[in-house]
């Protein structure tokens, strides 16, 4: 069941553009949680679908854009774990499918597609109660999946780590994959956000709120690093393509184009700029997000080898 512990690798990273800046970089492979819900999105969903199930509900609904990790990663724990799941896309439906929906469909996922300006209403009770007259009730779980048990749940992201590190980095969309790791650390060593999202900066009220609201605590060792967007969610450059691709053939690890590739291309920029000093350690969460390569692949022209 989906109460089990998950444990992931953790593997240095060896690459000559970077060794002779003296910082050793560590990759936890949060991609390998599982081959369908990878990364954080397990880690988010684990303790909703605990809940829900206590609570008896049988049907899961959230909302994402056409191409969300997080409809995806909800549409297989549904088929996975049995519930039903509706997913409430914003703007309009294109057809085929692309391949996350496609995948989402086949688990069995019921979508409703919504215009940009209703979307804009996800957290209004009025709008919900309305979905609730369309679909009978349902257990609800938010944009991205962050909430208080989402939190919870990537807490456990860092559980099995024991070895020494000074920092640790991981790419934030709605930030409570890295509000999971600060209350989880307890306040012990420094942790750097990537956000996505251009202007990313007002997300640290964002993820202030999630940590406060699992835990009522607050911590200062913690940060965002608003640089590394490549003009915003999902935009992209081919010094970024490249990054990823040659990344791959290194390491033999693959990174995804909206978070994980840009978080790493910054993380190297902050390796050579001794923004990183030399001999500290720095751990990097590989969030997953791998099933939305070929939806970029297919709508960019195959950059992604
Ligand atoms: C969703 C996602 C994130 C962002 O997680 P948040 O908890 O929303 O900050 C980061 N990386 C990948 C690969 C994701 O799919």
């Amino acid at each position: 069941m989906f109460s089990e512990t998950i444990s992931t690798p953790i593997v240095q990273i060896h690459d000559d553009a970077i060794e002779k800046y003296g910082v050793d970089l560590y990759i936890k492979r949060e991609d390998l949680t599982d081959p369908y819900i990878s990364g954080n999105k397990f880690r988010k969903l684990k303790y909703n679908l605990i809940h829900a199930r206590k609570k008896g509900f049988d049907t899961i609904l959230t909302f994402g854009g056409a191409y969300s990790n997080h409809i995806h990663a909800v549409a297989y724990a549904g088929f996975k774990y049995n519930f039903k799941t509706i997913g409430i896309i914003r703007g309009e439906e294109t057809l085929p499918l692309n391949p996350t929906l496609d995948d989402a469909s086949s688990f069995g996922m019921d979508f409703l597609y919504i215009s940009r300006t209703d979307y804009r209403n996800k957290h209004n009770p009025i709008f919900i109660n309305n979905l609730k007259e369309k679909f009978g009730d349902f257990y609800l779980i938010p944009e991205g999946g962050s909430n208080a048990l989402a939190v919870k749940g990537c807490t456990e992201i860092l559980d099995s780590v024991t070895q020494p590190f000074d920092h640790v980095c991981c790419a934030c969309g709605t930030g409570g994959t890295i509000a999971g790791m600060i209350a989880g650390l307890e306040g012990l060593k420094k942790k750097w956000g990537f956000p996505a999202l251009k202007n990313g900066g007002f997300l640290k009220k964002d993820i202030a709120k999630l940590i406060f609201d699992y835990n009522s605590k607050s911590y200062s060792n913690w940060d965002l690093v608003t640089d590394y967007h490549f003009g915003g969610y999902a935009k992209y450059n081919m010094q970024l393509i490249n990054f990823i691709n040659r990344f791959k053939e290194l390491n033999d690890i693959q990174l995804d184009p909206i978070y994980t590739g840009k978080m790493l291309f910054g993380i190297y920029d902050l390796i050579k700029t001794e923004f990183f000093k030399p001999g500290e350690k720095v751990l990097v969460i590989h969030t997953g997000g791998l099933q939305g390569i070929s939806g970029f692949n297919k709508r960019f022209g195959y950059l992604i080898r």
